[in-house]
């Protein structure tokens, strides 16, 4: 029976997963992606890597990040209160008064508020000033540092702005974590439309460990791999709101998956967005170029692999990326699926690789 793409999304984003703890995120894939693949196995660092073997030569790695942005208990002062660090890249201007789950070792939630003092007791000069990140600290309730070790709380201790996903109307959802787990769902149904069917291309799909904090686990992975042809899929930002320019919008809502020509750590190769363009036209899929802006891909950290890999990216676009909710149309996220299908279908052939390295 097909996947129910809201429950897929639902669950996915809601699952614990910083980067480096991850393995609840991996736990909910493995069981969907196992009926889909001939082989599924997770490695060293984390990542789970899921095998379609083709009839040809050539290795297709399409890459989604397990990990989202979130926190991690730096200190903890001798008044139960807890400092913390981000994980990722995150503006401190909007994590003040923000509930967040601290997670304990056995998996236990613990639930606190980023606290600031209201202002009756704020000087009005203060009140103009963003809180910085090292002024904040989570507020679990605890009266001392004993008390917070007994509800299973260390320096470590993994944490999240958690809140649950939500269906806004019949094309809208929100959820925290949909940079990287709308990619991940995107590889899922990917998976599933492929499901049967005789690929020429050999498909491995790698849910990657620890990509916000620097590209680490797609780097191992596609060692393992060693693919021919890459494409990262990643929830990406959409700015197309208002007191944005559109010169600095990278993409926008309702124009399908947006294909990058260059980001940080990469320069889409030509070749690649040429095919990925000629595919999406030719399935008369919409999609739209992403308009290149700060950051970097799992693709970055592919196309350098070994002697290099012919690498691409495209995104599902997210607005409100890397903050406590981000919103995601369902048909751009339907359009991301047929175009990463079509290409895992055609790709081999619309780049004229030679059949073997
Ligand atoms: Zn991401």
């Amino acid at each position: 029976m097909a996947l129910d793409t809201l429950t897929l999304l639902n669950d996915l984003s809601d699952a614990f997963g910083i980067s480096g703890f991850e393995d609840s995120v991996r736990e909910r894939l493995e069981p969907l992606v196992r009926p889909l693949v001939d082989d599924v196995r997770t490695d060293t660092l984390g990542n789970l890597i899921a095998t379609r073997r083709g009839s040809g030569p050539l290795t297709l790695m399409i890459d989604a990040h397990m990990d989202e942005v979130g926190f991690m208990v730096s200190y903890i002062e001798p008044n139960g209160f807890l400092r913390f660090a981000p994980i990722g890249g995150w503006d401190p201007r909007i994590i003040p008064s923000h509930s967040m789950t601290v997670m304990t070792d056995d998996g236990r939630p613990v639930k606190g508020v980023v606290g600031v003092p209201p202002p009756h007791i704020t000087p009005p000069a203060d009140r103009e000033k963003p809180h910085k990140m090292e002024d904040l600290f989570i507020d679990i309730g605890a009266d001392n540092a004993a008390a917070v070790a007994e509800m299973g709380v260390r320096i470590g201790s993994p944490a999240v702005i958690a809140y649950p996903f939500e269906s806004l109307n019949d094309n809208l959802v929100c959820g925290k974590a949909l940079d990287d787990r709308a990619g991940c769902a995107v590889l899922v149904k990917t998976l599933e439309a492929l499901q049967g069917e005789a690929l020429d291309l050999t498909v491995v799909a790698n849910f990657a460990v620890a990509e916000e904090v620097g590209l680490r686990g797609a780097q191992t992975a596609a060692y393992q791999i060693d693919p021919d042809i890459a494409l990262a899929i990643e929830g990406t930002i959409a700015a197309d709101t208002p007191g944005t320019i559109p010169a600095r919008q990278p993409t926008g809502f309702g124009k399908g998956p947006a294909i990058s020509v260059l980001d940080n750590s990469m320069i889409g190769n030509p070749r690649m967005v040429q095919a990925l363009t000629s595919i999406a036209d030719a399935e008369g899929i919409r999609w739209q170029y992403k308009v290149p802006a700060p950051g970097g891909t799992n693709a970055g950290a592919i196309q350098r692999s070994r002697a290099g890999v012919l690498a691409g990216v495209v995104s599902v676009p997210c607005r409100y990326i890397h903050s406590p909710l981000s919103l995601m149309r369902l048909d751009d996220f339907e359009n991301t699926v047929r175009l990463v299908t079509s290409f895992a279908r055609k790709g081999g052939r619309q780049l004229n690789l030679p059949s073997s390295k």
